[in-house]
């Protein structure tokens, strides 16, 4: 456990950091009298400021949701983050040395790692993207995007960037501005051979990948060239000090705000389909990083959508490319957490397309569309059943209640149970009754520890068919 921060450091970062500047990170602020300021609240949907800080009180309130505090409970609440997490980013950011009470000599050198090992990622995010725009060796990153509808604004707005093939251009930028080389293959950057360090990865397009608060803390890479020593057509980041990716969630950074004031998030299944869904206007869309969707991203994605307060229930809708994917995953979400099951929705495009493949075909509105016609993932699971019975015929009712039981049989809430028999008797055309005694007598099925069986990368993205035609707007800015 870390030692906790010393009081008097606590004090000085409070004192030295500005809050203005810190709010204004995310709040557009105008004058409201004498050493008042006011702006939009980050923290509920306004249209009208009420919002306002007092920065000679070092203090923010908001009149509409009643919140308020300091510069820490502000970054607290922004950024998701505990109230250590606060104080490290704000000491980190306006130049405190924060002293620990206990293990201090040990904190301290996890901390710096920690922090080097995040510069390294900062810095290798820049060149990454630099060499994107300029390389000529990146055209062929440059057409991929393209093809898909992303101009060099969206690049930018993502910070896509390009891993030279040469093999070495990283490790040798990354020494040059003075990176210890077990730092970076820590941080997985960079490996080693017999024949001495290399990139990580090398003739890829490259997404930085951001912890909630902004900080790249590793990369998902794409194969782009048939010599790829490499096969796999999505390379991530290896777990690190920094990254553990069955925590991280792609675009969480840009979604958080979204995701909280609207208490909707948006799961998608790749790098590509997060950057078209923000670019259609669903800016609480983020994706898993070669992983399944599991637990630890629930609980991430309750923490932010507020899942234990009152008001509107949070709204999870999952994109699935497939019947056969979408209603895998809507199984596995009963077995994973009922409640979270409960709030949950599924959005299949016809055709089974992608929501980066739907913008190139049909546009943002049909992005859009995809999302809001999500239905509830039990409705899902079992019309996806049901569909492969003939509920004309008396055989196919029969066969089909019997296919959908175990489903309402999973159903851990009993209370919830009689209703859900109700309604799914109303879909197949049977008494409730009938469907009921096929339910009461069939075995519950094994609560199973599992995932939702979404995943960014490999098995995502085909290489080959996605449309060229229509490009998503101003894209023949690309060299
Ligand atoms: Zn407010």
């Amino acid at each position: 456990m870390p030692g906790r921060i010393r009081d008097e450091d606590v004090e000085l970062v409070k004192e030295r950091a500005s809050i203005e500047d810190v709010v204004r990170d995310h709040v557009t602020l105008t004058r409201a009298g004498t050493g008042r300021l006011k702006g939009l609240c980050p923290f509920h949907d306004e249209k009208t400021a009420s919002f306002t800080v007092r920065p000679g009180h070092g203090r923010w309130h908001c009149f509409g949701c009643n919140e308020g505090g300091d510069v820490i409970s502000f970054v607290m609440k922004v950024d998701h983050v505990s109230f250590v997490e606060a104080i490290e980013a704000l000491a980190g950011r306006f130049g405190v040395q924060l002293r620990y009470e206990e293990g201090a000599a040990h904190d301290d050198g996890a901390h710096g790692r920690r922090r080097r090992l995040m510069e390294a990622h900062r810095v290798a995010e820049e060149f990454y993207h630099d060499t994107l725009l300029r390389s000529a060796d990146a055209r062929t990153g440059r057409d991929f995007l393209r093809a898909r509808g992303f101009d060099s604004a969206a690049a930018a707005r993502f910070a896509v960037g390009y891993a030279p093939r040469t093999g070495s251009a990283l490790v040798a930028h990354l020494r040059a501005k003075g990176f210890d080389e077990d730092d970076l293959v820590l941080a997985g950057l960079v490996g080693r051979s017999a024949r001495g360090p290399y990139d990580r990865f090398r003739g890829r397009l490259v997404w930085p990948i951001r912890d909630i608060t902004g900080a790249t803390v590793g990369f998902g890479a794409r194969r782009l060239f048939d010599d790829d020593r490499i096969a796999a057509k999505y390379l991530n980041t290896a777990e690190s000090p920094i990254y553990k990716k069955t925590a991280v969630l792609y675009g969480l950074d840009l979604a958080k705000k979204a995701i909280a004031t609207t208490r909707r998030a948006v799961v998608v299944e790749g790098y590509t389909d997060v950057m078209a869904a923000h670019l259609a206007g669903i800016e609480s869309a983020v994706a898993t990083c070669g992983t399944s969707f599991g637990a630890d991203h629930v609980a991430t994605l309750r923490r932010i959508l507020r899942d234990d307060s009152a008001g509107p229930p949070a709204r999870t809708v999952f994109t699935f490319d497939g019947d056969a994917a979408g209603q895998k995953a809507a199984m596995r979400a009963f077995e994973l957490d009922q409640k979270w099951a409960s709030q949950s929705y599924v959005a299949v495009a016809d055709g089974g397309q992608d929501p980066c493949e739907l913008r190139l075909s049909g546009g943002d509105a049909e992005v859009r569309r995809l999302v809001e016609e999500a239905v509830p993932m039990f409705e899902f699971a079992v019309r996806t059943t049901l569909a492969a019975h003939d509920l004309d015929t008396a055989e196919g009712r029969v066969t089909g209640m019997r296919a959908v039981a175990p489903i309402i049989a999973g159903i851990r809430d009993r209370a919830l149970r009689p209703e859900y028999t109700r309604t799914v008797a109303g879909w197949i055309g049977v008494e409730v009754e009938q469907l009921n005694d096929i339910v009461t007598h069939t075995p519950t099925r094994p609560a199973g520890r599992g995932d939702l069986g979404g995943r960014t990368g490999p098995t995502r993205l085909r290489a080959a068919g996605v449309p060229t035609g229509r490009s998503g707007g101003g894209s023949g800015d690309w060299a």
